[in-house]
């Protein structure tokens, strides 16, 4: 089963996204400043990503409808590794009542 992720956005509604605060803006990495906090200086989180009902800042779009990434370029790591089609996908698609073959 293959997916089209601009039709889903459920992982950036389901998972905590951290990365290594070197990869933001305010050290000069590509996160854009104002969307994700620095924990300590090991992990900085994605915006929203940690709400009970998580949904990060960066996401646009109704899930399961039409989304995008408006940082999309500048991702960080953990978004650039995750799989369609992997087993965090299908969970988080389940999440959302989407699909997940
Ligand atoms: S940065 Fe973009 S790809 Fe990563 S969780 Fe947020 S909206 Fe999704
Ligand atoms: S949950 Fe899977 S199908 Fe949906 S946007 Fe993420 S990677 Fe794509």
């Amino acid at each position: 089963m293959s997916f089209d992720c601009t039709a889903c956005g459920a992982c950036c509604a389901s998972f905590r996204v951290d990365f290594h605060p070197s990869d933001g803006e305010a050290q000069g990495g590509r996160v854009p400043e104002g969307l994700y906090d620095e924990l300590n200086g090991a992990i900085a989180r994605m915006r929203g990503t940690d709400h009970a009902q998580p949904r990060c800042r960066a996401l646009r779009g109704t899930i399961g409808q039409c989304v995008s990434c408006w940082i999309y370029e500048d991702r960080p790591e953990p978004c650039r590794e995750f799989e369609a089609g992997s087993e965090a996908c299908l969970r988080a698609r389940r999440r959302h009542g989407l699909a997940a073959g």
